[in-house]
């Protein structure tokens, strides 16, 4: 076992489906043209020229009906004991206020966005302190400031909310306090908080950059009467997974903690909650069995004690590395971007978690291995993460052990977090076998040492014959302890029987 937590999952195996299946929705087609008829008669609500009217319409439909109809999307009664330190009243048209007052109880929407900000240093920090909540800004803010001064970003997500009824907009970059004198540290550990009891996030998909926009001015399918088509030829995956803003590493936490998304991309309007996706064509597209689903849950993390150990794992390693892969401006943000959403898996799992390593899964996470593209160590200045740890480096992983293959670690374990430090407590062996290195260069075989984390077992291979996975690691330099250098699989045989007590940095 690898903890005692993770004794309380079943072993359940589970086959994924890859594809996502699609229907057109027609009831809900000549519901929304019913309606937009009369709405259109009546011309109740004004619009951004930009906007496509009869998508407001839409959207606030399935609002309505995910709320109402969807079993698991329902408020949660706790989402009434939160609320942001800081929002943007967006409901007086002649101006916008940062208020710091509590609303519990009331609706805010959120905005998922890339900052893209220029490359020119000295322009990039021109246009944050512009744009930007900052502490000298801040007390005029709380007094009110222009729409037009927002970048056209925020101000679409303005024109969101307003039009889907609500008063209050989360946006970051407005409402924590950026830069130096700022809150950021503080807010960034509410994170997820903020998105998960969001009444809807906006993903601004297709917008490089704050100053672009993501409202457009295509034809409208409804006015245009395209809306009865059997199914239309979306790809979701290709426009939410392969658009710009699904590319950032900080996005992916957002995503997956929002209890409902509205993707604004290039082609498509997408919603999505717990119960799949509604394109703005009305085709209902329900995902593949498997990782796409936690992506949807409404309730994650919590449904990952439902999941069993299996999927859990599998999880947690598709997230990883879809993660490791993401695109960072800052590389070492590595372990703050994601810090949120693993802190929260780590509660719902009751399970410690360090530098991206789950206590419970400690075995199959710590076998992970570096893409070809073996750079140096990420430089965490004053901060400094463990070698033991994928985000040590930059760049993509991989795990040596699927999901689905059955670890099985000693029963005198050999590797355990040690209570309040950085160091995992371990046994050091010599060995013999196959093995990847973390950097390029030369390394003398005869310098390393390896950590058992588990094994395969072979049912038809005697003992000293079966497949051990094990970290390599080597004596730090001037001693006091080792430093994983890679991983490796390797008959029993070739492992040493005898090992000295050391930690692992
Ligand atoms: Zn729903
Ligand atoms: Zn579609």
């Amino acid at each position: 076992m690898a903890s005692s937590s993770a004794q309380q999952y079943g072993w359940i195996h589970d086959g994924f489906v890859n594809s996502w299946t699609r229907h057109n929705d027609g009831k809900l087609a000549a519901k929304i043209q019913k309606k937009w008829l009369r709405h259109r008669f009546l011309n109740a609500i004004s619009f951004n020229s930009r906007a496509k009217p009869s998508i407001f319409l839409l959207l606030r439909e399935w609002l309505q009906i995910c709320d109402k109809d969807h079993t698991g999307c329902h408020r949660r009664p706790e989402m009434d004991d939160f609320w942001p330190r800081r929002v943007i009243y967006v409901g007086d048209r002649r101006q916008l206020t940062l208020v710091e007052e509590q609303h519990r109880g009331d609706d805010y929407l959120v905005l998922s966005h890339c900052w893209g900000l220029p490359e020119d240093e000295t322009k990039a920090e021109e246009e944050k302190n512009r744009v930007c909540t900052t502490p000298k800004n801040y007390k005029d803010r709380l007094h009110g400031f222009g729409y037009d001064e927002l970048p056209k970003t925020f101000q679409d997500a303005i024109q969101v909310t307003r039009a889907l009824g609500k008063n209050y907009l989360w946006i970051d970059a407005l409402c924590i306090i950026q830069g130096p004198g700022g809150d950021w540290n503080s807010e960034a550990g509410t994170m997820a908080s903020i998105f998960a009891y969001a009444y809807c996030t906006i993903a601004a998909s297709s917008a490089p950059g704050w100053a672009d926009g993501f409202l457009s001015a295509q034809p409208d399918s409804l006015v245009q009467g395209t809306l009865s088509a059997p199914t239309c030829a979306c790809d979701f995956d290709k426009d939410v997974e392969g658009g710009n803003l699904m590319k950032r590493a900080w996005v992916l936490q957002e995503r997956v903690l929002s209890r409902r998304i509205i993707h604004f991309t290039s082609t498509h309007i997408y919603s999505e909650c717990g119960n799949g996706v509604l394109c703005e064509k009305l085709t209902n597209l329900t995902p593949p069995l498997g990782k796409q689903r936690f992506f949807l849950d409404p309730n994650f993390p919590s449904r990952l004690n439902e999941a069993g150990y299996l999927r859990t794992v599998d999880f947690v390693q598709f997230l990883f590395r879809k993660y490791s892969t993401s695109g960072l401006t800052f590389a070492a943000d590595r372990d703050v971007a994601i810090y949120s959403l693993v802190k929260r898996m780590g509660e719902v799992l009751e399970t410690e978690v360090r530098y991206g390593i789950f206590h419970c899964f400690l075995g199959s996470l710590l076998l992970w291995k570096r893409d070809e593209n073996k750079t140096s160590p990420i430089s965490y200045g004053d901060r400094s993460v463990p070698s033991w740890s994928w985000m040590a480096y930059p760049g993509g992983i991989d795990f040596i052990l699927a999901a689905n293959q059955d670890l099985e670690v000693p029963r005198d374990v050999d590797l355990g977090f040690i209570e309040d430090g950085k160091a995992l407590n371990v046994k050091v062996r010599k060995f013999l076998g196959s093995m990847w290195f973390d950097v390029v260069g030369y390394i003398r075989l005869e310098d390393c040492n390896c950590v058992v984390v588990g094994m395969v077992r072979d049912k038809k291979k005697e003992g000293a014959l079966q497949t051990y996975h094990v970290l390599i690691i080597r004596e730090k330099v001037g001693g006091g302890g080792y430093k994983r250098v890679g991983v490796g699989k390797m008959e029993a045989r070739y492992i040493s029987r005898d090992y000295v007590a050391g930690t692992l940095w």
